[in-house]
């Protein structure tokens, strides 16, 4: 069984293609408040552990527990209600809307206002005010009327965390949060993730290892889709059987 304090676990979790095993026996705990990553080299199966843990793909066999309840067959709409939320997939951006568009689109998502409701003047405020909040949060102030479209990467990555956030999800979950960033939107993001942490549990699949360093709590290194080792960074860094993993890659 999973600890008391792990809100997101997996126990003998396979995903087999084609009887390749992609991911083989795999338990894992995500423990609650902690920023957690997933780590290792290319083919190690990340990618595969983080979709059949957000329900983009079904296991072979394992099963799946968010806050200890088994969720291994709530298909992946029904997990993002759970609170359990992607980002940069189910949080679309809408290239022509503009930045207060988008995150107000996402903030009626999480309300589901009805139009009766949302002709009302002090909803919209409200939802204004918080829209508002939120590109503060993610620093998208100064592009608050900007489209989509025209926003640099790092800041229209920005704007999906900020979409993500306007669900208020106790978990969220990034596939290579700094994929394609350049060093100074690494650092943003990096301090967005942390500020956004707080109250909440991240899971994140990341090359970048001082970006691993630098923000999680604990690190998960997976090598042929199995658990390599465990632990802090410094703890999972110094391991032989890590590093062999990596440099075999
Ligand atoms: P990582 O994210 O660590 O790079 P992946 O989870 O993407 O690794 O892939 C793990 C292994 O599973 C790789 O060998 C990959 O080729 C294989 N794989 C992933 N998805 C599929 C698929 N849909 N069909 C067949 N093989 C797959």
């Amino acid at each position: 069984s999973s600890p008391a304090d792990a809100i997101l676990s997996a126990r003998g979790l396979t995903k087999e293609f084609l009887g390749f095993r992609a991911v083989s026996d795999v338990d894992l705990d995500v423990r609650e408040g902690t920023i957690h990553a997933l780590i290792g080299p290319n083919g190690a199966g990340k990618t595969t552990v983080f979709n059949l843990l957000t329900k983009f793909l079904t296991p072979s066999s394992g099963t799946i527990f968010f806050r200890g309840d088994d969720i291994t067959g709530v298909k992946p709409a029904d997990v993002a209600r759970l609170g359990l939320v992607r980002s940069f997939q189910i949080s679309a951006v809408f290239p022509h809307l503009t930045v207060l568009d988008n995150v107000r689109v996402a903030l009626q998502r999480k309300a589901g206002l009805d139009t009766q409701f949302w002709r009302s003047n002090r909803v919209l405020d409200r939802l204004d005010d918080e829209a508002n909040r939120l590109i503060d949060a993610v620093g998208l102030s100064a592009f608050a009327g900007h489209d989509a479209a025209e926003l640099p990467y790092g800041r229209k990555r920005a704007l999906e965390i900020a979409t993500t956030l306007a669900l208020d999800p106790p978990v969220l979950l990034f596939d290579e949060p700094m994929a394609g960033m350049g060093v100074e939107d690494i650092g943003r993001i990096s301090d967005l993730i942390r500020r956004i942490a707080k109250g909440r549990t991240v899971l994140m699949v990341e090359h970048n290892l001082s970006v691993v360093a630098d923000l999680c709590d604990r690190v998960t290194v997976l090598a042929r889709g199995e658990i390599l080792a465990e632990g802090d960074y410094d703890t999972v860094s110094s391991d032989k059987r890590v590093r062999e993993a990596y440099m075999g890659s």
